[in-house]
């Protein structure tokens, strides 16, 4: 399908690996610009170079901590005017609810609340003088059930949720769109860190802790960063102009609920 989207201009958020790196792939092959972002240089640089030799698309790499403001700064500087916005940062770490104080969700609201509205707040007012844009914002499955030991990712992403549910509709009228991504287990480095925790607490190995956790989902498998970003792309398509406010949840059925 040609998702109508060649030659717009993206900033895709935390992108060197992962899930965002699968949404800046996505976009690439749909024959969009990309502004890619991480922390460390070196692998997003080989990112770019990757998707450079396999798209033929302009990508500019900004190595910066997109949750501090000279980072974001920095990145919204090189992107520009975009077309497209693609919020991602790093997961807070898992816990108990008793472990986590003032400083530690500060911390989480900054990343995966405060970041993606900051973003947001930045990339809109050119979209909507264009006429067009797209934001997705990438969140969880946290949103819609949450996952006990991660407290702080239930907390700061349902805070982000009830922020674009309410400015989605805001901006709808200019043709611009934002939804929201929720990934379920998906097979990156972010699940790898979590399996190693869950093997560490039950005194079973790597692979005993995966296979016990893909046991809970319906397909029996995680998802993969490809197919992450082929549904970023749709979003981002000319054929989502439709959707709007939506919480798109990518999670093999895991969430056991009726809508
Ligand atoms: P990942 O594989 O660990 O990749 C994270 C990517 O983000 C890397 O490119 C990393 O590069 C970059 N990054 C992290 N913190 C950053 C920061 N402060 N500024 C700029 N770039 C940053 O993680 P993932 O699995 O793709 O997860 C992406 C998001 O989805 C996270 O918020 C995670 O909590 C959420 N999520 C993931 C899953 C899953 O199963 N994978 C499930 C639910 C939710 P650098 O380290 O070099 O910065």
């Amino acid at each position: 399908m040609d998702l109508g989207i060649k030659g717009k201009r993206a900033l895709v958020c935390a992108a060197s690996k992962g899930l965002g790196r699968g949404c800046a792939e996505a976009l690439a092959e749909a024959g969009v610009d990309l502004v890619i972002n991480a922390r460390g240089a070196e692998a997003l640089e080989q990112t770019a170079t990757a998707i450079r030799d396999r798209h033929g698309v302009a990508v500019t790499a900004v190595a910066a901590d997109i949750t501090s403001q000279d980072g974001r700064a920095a990145v919204l500087e090189a992107a520009g005017a975009v077309d497209i916005l693609v919020t991602n940062a790093g997961g807070p770490p898992p816990g108990l609810w008793s472990d986590w104080d003032r400083d530690d969700f500060i911390a989480a609201l900054d990343g995966n609340m405060l970041t993606p509205i900051a973003l947001m707040k930045a990339c809109l007012p050119g979209m909507i003088d264009a006429g067009w844009g797209r934001v997705v914002n990438i969140t969880s499955g946290s949103v819609k059930a949450p996952i006990p030991q991660l407290g702080l990712s239930n907390a700061a992403r349902a805070g982000l949720t009830g922020y674009v549910a309410g400015t989605a509709r805001q901006v709808a009228p200019h043709g611009v769109t934002i939804n929201n991504l929720l990934p379920g287990i998906h097979a990156t480095d972010r699940a790898i860190m979590l399996d190693t925790g869950v093997a560490k607490a039950q005194g079973i190995t790597l692979d005993e802790a995966r296979a016990q956790r893909q046991a809970t989902i319906p397909a029996r498998r995680y998802g993969t960063a490809a197919e992450f970003g082929a549904t970023c792309a749709f979003l981002c398509s000319q054929h989502a102009g439709f959707i709007v406010a939506q919480n798109i949840l990518a999670d093999g059925g895991a969430i056991n609920a009726t809508l």
